[in-house]
């Protein structure tokens, strides 16, 4: 079964697939090595094996019904078991240098796995396993394939530069794993973020005029009276409804009624004092929280409806608004508030519309 393209590109993957390359440059590095130096043909035959077994699991990771962990950990367990051993005692036991690697390799295989307790187990089987053959070769000797000095300055000369480049290139490659996940990460979270202020934007906002909506602004002037923003600096509230919109349907269509609606939202936004609230409140209602007296909203209103005369000349039906205006006391709240500016936007559909009313 063929895996899918995530589960082979995961980092632990990717890391454990340079592991398995490095390992199959590496055991080939020292079988040509060992065979300049002039040792017996045996002492390559572990690296063969390892090199063999390294190919194998490269391609055997794609193409295999086990998952990848799985297949890290049997790799784990036959080098440790298996290669470790043979390849101590044929080498020269701990006189040989090239089983350092061993322990690399294992010990990054072992941070691979996602689970604490699991690469804490295997560290500690590598540690033990190291233990055991020093005590074999300690207790008994003869195990042991002996080298000469010779032989075994040159085997050094080769293994610990090589060793020490090894080292440089895992950590490196660990790195830059680390860097790349990092930068990833950073990424999902400003296109999670962007995400978040589109969905936040939408939430608030009619989708027709994009003005604020009914939700938005509830939560507005709830955030005022909660904050006591209203104290100390004028704030008036303007309810205002156009008059016989339904009319204005009925006889022109829904779709100009519609642009009227679009382009009375734009006339509403001029001369806006800063920190003003503009909502459509309901159909062909809107609420404004105006940052000024009553005076100044006011004079805001007979602007709007001069506007709204010459809304005309764009060839958009005649409208005409009916409003009520009221500043915030200190006494009020979100309730007293509404009702009186619901009140007074009443009265001037009362008294015949296309008005407005001051409390
Ligand atoms: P009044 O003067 O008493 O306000 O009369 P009215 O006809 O405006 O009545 P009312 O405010 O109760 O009705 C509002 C109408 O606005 C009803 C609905 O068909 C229309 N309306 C609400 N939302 C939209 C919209 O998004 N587009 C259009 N084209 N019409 C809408
Ligand atoms: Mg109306």
């Amino acid at each position: 079964m063929e895996k899918t393209n995530s589960e082979l590109n995961s980092l632990e993957n990717r890391v454990f697939r340079v592991i398995l390359f490095f390992i199959v440059g590496l055991s080939s590095i020292n079988i040509v090595s060992n065979t300049i130096i002039g040792f017996n043909q045996i002492v390559n035959l572990k690296w063969a094996i390892l090199d063999i077994f390294s190919f194998f699991l490269i391609y055997k990771e794609r193409f295999n019904k086990y998952s990848i962990a799985k297949l890290r950990f049997y790799y784990f367990f036959v080098v440790v078991f298996i290669f470790l051993p043979l390849g101590w005692f044929q080498s020269g036991g701990s006189k040989n240098n090239g089983l350092a690697y061993v322990f690399l390799i294992l010990t990054a295989i072992s941070i691979l796995f996602k689970d604490k307790r699991l690469r804490n187990t295997l560290v500690t089987i590598l540690i033990l396993m190291f233990i055991l053959v020093i005590s074999l070769e300690y207790k008994l000797p003869q195990l042991l394939t002996n080298y000469s000095a010779s032989y075994q300055f040159h085997d050094r000369l080769i293994q610990i530069p090589l060793l020490l480049l090894a080292n440089y290139y895992l950590l490196q490659k660990f790195a830059m794993a680390y860097e790349e996940e990092k930068e990833k990460l950073n990424h999902y979270s400003s296109e999670l973020k962007k995400a978040n202020d589109k969905l936040k934007y939408l939430a608030s906002r009619d989708t027709l005029t994009k003005l604020y909506n009914r939700r938005a602004f509830d939560q507005e002037i709830k955030s005022i009276f909660i904050n006591q923003s209203h104290r100390g600096k004028a704030i008036s509230l303007i309810l205002f409804d156009i008059d016989d919109f339904k009319s204005i349907n009925d006889n022109y269509g829904h779709d100009i009624g519609d642009q009227v609606i679009i382009r009375l939202a734009e006339l509403l936004k001029l001369d806006m004092p800063a920190n003003s609230f503009i909502s459509r409140w309901g159909g062909d209602e809107f609420a404004i929280i105006y940052s000024a007296d009553l005076v100044k909203a006011e004079f805001y209103i007979k602007n709007l409806i001069y506007r709204i005369k010459i809304l005309q000349s764009d060839e958009l039906p005649f409208i005409t608004i009916s409003a009520g205006i009221t500043e915030l006391k200190s006494t009020d709240n979100i309730k007293s508030l509404f009702k009186r500016a619901d009140n007074i936007l009443y009265e001037a559909k009362e008294s015949g519309k296309n008005n407005y009313i001051l409390a």
